[in-house]
């Protein structure tokens, strides 16, 4: 067996991620593989923010935040605590009626715990909504350091709430999901 774990950790990550070592909170089926992954690199500290890319001995210009350039850009930072991560996490808890957000690890927030009472199905689909709002800010982070371009942060919760919509709606089937509900009141969905 030590062997065999051996052999599995000199595979790369991409590949080895789906198989196996998805704990049941990181499965999500509303939601595309591409993302599941994501999130199971991010919780492994496996997406290349450049504090990781400079452990591994890779020359860079800086390792500060690419967006606020206020702090090193550690994966907790550009997936919690920038600020404009925090701006995004708080507008989604608002448009989910869920109070303020506080100060998640990536690892709570990604697992779906919000203290929020939920029915297995409406946890899922709030999990996934985290994980969309993840995906997208680390998409804006990249469209920053290789694009040069940032959203605002309106335009972001805009087409987080697009795609989540499309995603979880096309997986559960289009009648249990309606848009003006989920626009406006999406937290009826927590008890479905
Ligand atoms: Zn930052």
């Amino acid at each position: 067996m030590e062997k065999f774990g051996h052999y599995i950790s000199i595979i790369d990550d991409e590949l080895i991620a789906p198989c196996g070592s998805t704990s049941d909170t990181l499965r999500n089926r509303l939601v595309p593989k591409k993302l599941e992954i994501f999130v199971w690199r991010t919780i492994k500290n496996r997406i290349q923010v450049r504090c990781e890319l400079d452990k591994r001995g890779i020359d860079l210009h800086s390792v500060r935040c690419p967006l606020c350039d206020d702090d090193l850009e550690t994966v907790e930072h550009s997936i919690i605590f920038c600020k404009f991560s925090l701006d995004l996490w708080s507008r989604v808890y608002q448009w989910w009626g869920l109070g303020n957000f506080s100060n998640l690890s990536v690892n709570e927030a990604l697992r779906g715990n919000n203290g929020a009472v939920m029915s297995n199905l409406g946890k899922k689909i709030w999990q996934a909504t985290e994980w969309v709002c993840a995906y997208y800010l680390w998409k804006n982070r990249n469209n920053k350091v290789f694009r040069g371009k940032s959203w605002p942060v309106s335009v972001m919760l805009n087409e987080i709430q697009v795609k989540a919509f499309e995603w979880i709606s096309h997986s559960l089937g289009v009648k249990k999901l309606d848009w003006l509900t989920w626009l406006n009141n999406p937290n009826t969905f927590l008890s479905l």
